[in-house]
């Protein structure tokens, strides 16, 4: 918690001195790549989800490139891709060579709907991809319905969304592969890394060989020190050793961060709702375990330069905020300029991504900070509605 005239910064590492030790211990040791630390990770990882197979990469973006790469999916195929999502999601299709075909957020939730994605659907499709928005899970026993009708691979991606799960199942393991994130602001931290998990022992062995060069054999499985060869292309996306241990002990403590995001966004939300004009992402299904990466709040029909001013002032009131995400993904530069941009086809990422507003609700505060929240943003938008009328 910070005090009371400090800045609330939007996100801040959860460093604790296990966590310090655990790195230290690693340093120690003559293996700082593809060890026993980067095994035991994928090993904990495992058991915190509950099943499935885990594979310790460099970020989510591997992840999600190595979801695709693994599958053959390639030019002349389509991938359906949330509008409303981060970069990565798209740029891991583009990087295969295959075509992002964006489908619409709804509005109330972010998150796209099996309803839209059966809609986008062609002959070209493959796979599918979608974003568990700000932790909130997605519709998956719907999507997977639609999957499973059409015989389309799943790629989750659930850089939001570790501790998120529906009926009990954890996000990433209802479709083929779930794809996991460490950067410093998400739930756990390595630094920079990833995970992939995967229900399919041979996606995850697949991925495990992708991400080193596709080597047939590790140094501890090689008869003369040295020798492997190499049956086909793959990169290096490894987590090193010191990433692996800190990734583990970070894991540790999922129960009380999950607890404290949860306690700090139900008093964020309860107090953000009271305020005209002001309604928060949410999806309240009991089936849905949210893992609540941020908060959005979203000020719907204000008139252009509203929401930014509103930023403007929390920001002045030493209030750290965010935008998830700055711009629906096809209106970003390098889409617009490939594929052309309609507006018109994206209303619900337009909203949450022109009218949003991230909020932190991170271990990094406490309830009283979620009070001068609610109270800077009551000031903030009654300032922000005197210059900008709504
Ligand atoms: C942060 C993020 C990513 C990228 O994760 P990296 O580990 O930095 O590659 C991908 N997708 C979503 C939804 C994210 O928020």
């Amino acid at each position: 918690m910070t005090g009371e005239h400090e800045e609330i910064p939007f996100g801040r590492p959860w460093i604790t001195d296990a966590d310090k030790a655990a790195v230290a211990r690693v340093m120690e040791s003559p293996i700082l790549a593809h060890g026993p630390e980067g095994r035991g990770f994928e090993d904990a990882f495992t058991r915190y989800t509950g099943g499935g197979h885990s594979v310790a990469l460099s970020s989510c973006t591997a992840a999600l490139h190595l979801s695709y790469m693994q599958a053959g999916i390639g030019p002349g195929d389509e991938v359906l891709v949330p509008a409303q999502t981060h970069v990565a999601t798209a740029h891991a299709v583009e990087l295969v060579g295959a075509k992002p075909i964006f489908v619409d957020c709804d509005a109330q939730t972010g998150n796209v709907t099996a309803k839209a994605l059966d809609e986008a659907i062609t002959s070209k499709t493959r796979a599918l991809s979608l974003v568990h928005f700000l932790g909130l899970p997605c519709d998956m026993p719907a999507i997977m319905g639609v999957a499973t009708e059409n015989d389309l691979m799943v790629v989750e991606d659930c850089a939001l969304a570790l501790g998120a799960r529906v009926d009990g199942v954890h996000v990433g393991l209802w479709g083929d592969t779930g794809c996991f994130s460490f950067y410093p602001v998400k739930h756990i931290t390595t630094g920079d890394g990833g995970m992939l998990i995967s229900k399919h022992e041979e996606v995850a062995a697949a991925v495990g060989r992708l991400r080193a060069f596709q080597v047939d054999r590790n140094y501890d499985e090689r008869a003369l020190p040295g020798m492997y060869d190499v049956p086909g292309l793959g990169l290096n996306y490894r987590m090193s050793e010191m990433q692996a241990a800190l990734g583990t002990s970070q894991l540790q403590r999922m129960e009380e961060n999950l607890a404290r995001r949860a306690e700090n966004h139900a008093r964020l939300r309860a107090g953000l709702e009271k305020i005209p004009g002001v309604r928060v992402l949410h999806d309240d299904d009991p089936k849905k375990v949210d893992s609540h990466y941020a908060l959005s709040m979203v000020i719907d029909d204000a008139q252009d330069g509203f929401r930014d001013a509103v930023v403007r002032k929390l920001n002045q009131k030493g209030i750290g905020t965010s935008i998830y995400y700055p711009h629906p993904v096809p209106r970003m530069a390098y889409y617009r300029n490939k594929y052309g941009y309609d507006a018109s086809a994206y209303p619900g990422a337009e909203c949450v991504s022109d009218c949003g507003i991230a909020l932190p609700v991170g271990v990094h505060v406490g309830l009283a900070d979620m009070d001068r929240i609610v109270m800077a943003a009551t000031a903030s938008m009654e300032e922000a509605r005197a210059e900008v009328p709504a």
